[in-house]
């Protein structure tokens, strides 16, 4: 595959840690081969390492097959294997789009990956041009993110399909938010792309963001350059039994996702009734980037009102500008009236 020309050298060449899952996965009467304890039933065994039931309920949600997939603890964990995996430290960069969501940027640092930024419209839309105008050969990785955050808004997918097509190295494209913006995920195109690397996650729509589990979805060849890197027991028996039960209700997770968007909406209509409001933008996620006068001062007093929002007055693109999470209709209430009680 074209795509693992650009893997690191050393990465290529590793031989991973083959753990006692590994070598033996099936059902047996007796384990004695993972130095486990005997007692303490079910939580003395280690987990499976490459999660093979939850992967299979998520390849059926998802109509992809399981080597497609790959799982780790939130999706910062593939962010950041994706970045060992391509970048050579102190050579090579990544390019994203501004603003957008810091983990790329954390990730980048931490591997001493230097960090390319292509500045969005002023609408926060995406350019693919300008993308593909800043890349360079030592360019390994192109970040995209939609929906956007801090924006809100869905990107482009005709530009996202120039970028994925323009460049010949890995495009990744983060849809954390995806299950807010019906008919705007890429996944279905995955097939199309081997160089597309799709990261959604159970953080948001799922409500899960406590036990850690995000999904990025690939080639299989990609997918298993990640599982080779990966620390072999990434994800712990309670995130994936956890996980499983509420793949079986999945009927939950749309009922949330109905009822954040109506709120969303009604959150939007009220907040553009602000005097000091300048604008609320536009949204395919689950909360609202608003513009308003002073900012700050309208954060600290939220604060003193024990209401607690995302200040990103001090983004690019985001000057006076605060990231309000779509609550339930009571917390929605509560900030409205302190909103609307507050005088500049
Ligand atoms: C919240 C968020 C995530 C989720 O990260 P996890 O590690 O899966 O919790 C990923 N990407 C973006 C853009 C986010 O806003």
């Amino acid at each position: 595959m074209d795509l693992l020309k650009y893997l690191r050298s050393n990465i290529l060449n590793l031989k991973p840690y083959s753990s006692a899952r590994d070598e033996y996965s099936g059902e047996a009467m007796v384990f004695l081969d993972a130095n486990e304890n005997p007692f303490n039933q079910p939580y003395n065994r280690y987990p499976d390492p490459l999660q093979r039931a939850l992967k299979a309920r998520i390849a059926e949600l998802k109509h992809l097959s399981a080597d497609s997939i790959f799982l780790g603890n939130g999706s910062d964990e593939p962010i950041d294997l994706l970045i060992r995996a391509f970048c050579e430290p102190g050579v090579h960069h990544i390019i994203q789009i501004e603003p957008t969501y810091g983990m790329y940027q954390v990730a980048a640092g931490v591997n001493n990956v230097a960090v390319l930024k292509v500045p969005l419209s002023a609408e926060y839309g995406l350019d693919a041009d300008a993308v593909l105008g800043a890349v360079t050969p030592d360019t390994r990785m192109i970040f995209l993110c939609s929906p956007n955050n801090p924006t809100g808004n869905a990107l482009d997918e005709g530009e996202m399909i120039r970028v994925i097509q323009g460049f010949d190295g890995p495009v990744v494209v983060d849809e954390a938010y995806i299950d807010f913006a019906p008919g705007k995920s890429l996944l279905s195109r995955l097939p199309e792309f081997s160089n597309l690397i799709i990261l959604q996650t159970f953080s948001k729509a799922w409500g899960m963001a406590g036990i850690r589990l995000g999904m990025a979805f690939a080639a299989p060849e990609i997918i298993a350059v990640l599982n080779k890197i990966k620390y072999p027991y990434n994800l712990n028996i309670l995130t994936q039994s956890k996980a499983l039960e509420l793949l079986q209700d999945s009927a939950s997770v749309e009922n949330w996702v109905e009822t954040i968007l109506e709120e969303r909406t009604r959150l939007a209509e009220a907040l553009s009734g602000i005097s000091y409001v300048e604008k609320v933008c536009p949204s395919d996620a689950n909360f609202l980037l608003v513009r308003m006068k002073e900012a700050r001062k309208v954060y600290e007093y939220l604060v003193g009102k024990g209401i607690i929002v995302r200040d990103r007055s001090k983004v690019m693109l985001c000057e006076n500008s605060l990231r309000i999470t779509v609550g339930k209709g009571s917390e929605n209430e509560t900030l409205m009236e302190a909103l609307e009680e507050y005088a500049l």
